[in-house]
């Protein structure tokens, strides 16, 4: 093969080495942002248990609150009982007390069901807590593990471009140019392997016959017709 081809073919696989290593070293940063997305996600489902539970206990608070309110309006109706001075007053007080022991019944209720709800919270919150320290350590071994392919890819970046860059200078400046033209012009790829199918690898369009015999001969520099890459000829395995 012409050794301009041969430059050329190289650097086209330096450069979709590079282009997949820097597609890799974008995505995986990414990857770290979505680990520590989701710990804040569970801190703050947790945050939520907890201010539901600390809204559940000033509830509680306020309900015994009434109750003591209730019980001591129960002692002085009691009390009133003895007072009244007819049937009359009697039958309203008596009432009285009716309305009162509806009001702590259902007070009592409202409180042993804040007590459950108190006790269901805190098992969650413990649960929450046990998982979220979990969470929290696979995310920071997570982290560790994708920060060391991160480096690594960028070790090999620098590696694979110093390599390109010197190859790259085996070729004249003009072809360069038009190359790297190329490259940009048609998805990274600028340099197109036409086989026994003989279509352009590139496009995927046939090439002449005549073109071919000139391709397998490999002794100019050859551009397809169609998408304007460089070809070379390589028989199919
Ligand atoms: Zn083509």
């Amino acid at each position: 093969m012409d050794a301009q081809l041969l430059t050329l073919v190289d650097l086209q696989a330096f450069d979709a080495r590079i282009a997949a290593l820097e597609a890799e070293a974008a995505r995986l940063p990414k990857q770290i942002d979505a680990i520590h997305a989701a710990l804040v996600q569970a801190k703050k489902s947790l945050d939520a248990l907890r201010t539901k539970a600390d809204t559940t206990r000033k509830d509680l608070r306020s309900r015994e609150k009434d109750l003591e309110v209730t019980t001591a309006k129960r002692a002085k109706a009691d009390a009133r009982l003895w007072e009244v001075k007819n049937n009359v007053e009697y039958s309203a007080v008596l009432a009285e007390i009716e309305a009162i022991k509806q009001e702590k019944a259902q007070g009592e209720e409202e409180i042993l069901g804040l007590m459950e709800l108190q006790e269901r919270l805190a098992g969650e919150i413990r649960e929450g807590e046990s998982r979220f320290r979990a969470e929290e350590q696979r995310a920071q071994q997570d982290e560790v593990v994708v920060k060391k392919k991160l480096e690594a890819v960028e070790t090999e970046l620098a590696v694979v471009r110093a390599e390109r860059d010197s190859r790259a200078r085996e070729l004249p400046r003009p072809l360069l140019t038009d190359y790297e033209r190329i490259l940009k012009a048609r998805a990274g790829v600028a340099v197109a392997r036409v086989t026994n199918t003989a279509i352009c690898g590139g496009c995927r369009v046939s090439i002449r016959p005549q073109a071919i015999q000139e391709l397998k001969a490999a002794t100019t520099l050859m551009l397809c017709e169609s998408c304007g890459r460089y070809l070379y000829w390589q028989e199919s395995a």
